[in-house]
């Protein structure tokens, strides 16, 4: 019988550098999205059994990991992303207590939150932004610019978002974005696409997943390195991705977001940094026909 491997995915970081930036990667704690027909939809439940059969994955439910991006250009040091938080209200009650532990594995990497200048929203999500804040509401980085495009800021802060007419689901994913976001309200920047926010780090605005969602495209010395958000969840999407996925919210043009990046990132060999593939989300991609592999570029 083969021994069980442990890895305490709550606390765990690892570091790389990037020309000149030194780039941590931080785990929050992975989660589980449930069943893949919830995630994926009934109508291709049989092809998705088959396809997580194939990558010898779990077939009766979908695990995302969390992976934040910590990089200090030597200026500044920037997070992407803040994880989806402790509070009671959110994080903890949407998630349980798997996740929410980036606090944790940034005291292990050496990073205090004080010490971060910038915090770049990929997009307003639970698991990307509901860390702002700690259990009492407060904002948790006190010294940084918080960097979204001004489509995600709109749709999250708009009164629309919370109207009776929404689900009740909708209604608290935006209630979770107002409450991290509001305590920011002095200190966000919006960014637009083809920005450079920051030296070395430039916006690309790639909406489907979410109306303002954002790609960070980061570059040292010649090193470049493509953050890119949720544009891909699970090596699923990476098989098949012009496959729904539950969570995007304007689902055609999700995919010709994804097919787009996807086959540009293949055909230059983008290194590419994925919030929820395997730790530490670090890869390059190949493509064979239609669908793409996930190349882990550190391990
Ligand atoms: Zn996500």
């Amino acid at each position: 019988m083969m021994n069980e491997t442990t890895i305490d995915e709550t606390s765990i970081s690892a570091k790389f550098m990037l020309g000149k930036f030194e780039c941590t990667v931080v785990s929050d704690g992975p989660f589980t999205l449930g069943s893949p027909s919830k995630a994926f939809g009934e109508n291709s439940a049989d092809e998705v059994t088959r396809i997580l059969a194939e990558l010898s994955l779990p077939t009766d439910s979908v695990n995302l990991q969390q992976n934040m991006l910590i990089v200090n250009t030597g200026r500044r040091r920037i997070l992407f992303d803040a994880g989806s938080g402790r509070s009671p209200d959110f994080g903890a009650k949407a998630f349980g207590q798997s996740t929410g532990h980036m606090l944790k594995s940034m005291a292990k990497a050496g990073i205090s939150p004080d010490e971060i200048d910038v915090i770049a929203i990929t997009h307003a999500h639970p698991d990307h932004c509901w860390g702002l804040t700690d259990p009492s509401g407060k904002a948790i980085y006190k010294n940084a610019t918080v960097l979204i495009s001004e489509a995600e800021f709109d749709h999250w802060m708009s009164p629309a978002a919370l109207d009776p007419s929404r689900s009740a689901a909708a209604r608290f994913i935006a209630q979770g974005a107002q409450a991290n976001l509001s305590p920011y309200i002095d200190q966000i920047a919006f960014v637009d696409d083809g920005d450079d926010p920051i030296e070395g780090v430039t916006a690309l605005l790639a909406a489907g997943h979410s109306p303002g969602h954002t790609l960070y495209q980061i570059e040292s010395e010649g090193d470049k390195l493509l953050h890119w958000g949720d544009l891909v969840h699970h090596p699923v999407l990476l098989a098949k991705p012009d496959l729904g996925f539950v969570f995007d919210f304007d689902g055609a043009q999700a995919v010709r977001t994804r097919l787009k990046v996807l086959e540009k990132a293949a055909s230059e060999n983008t290194k590419i940094f994925s919030c929820h593939l395997d730790f530490p989300g670090i890869g390059h991609l190949s493509r064979t026909q239609g669908s793409y592999e996930w190349r882990s570029a550190l391990f």
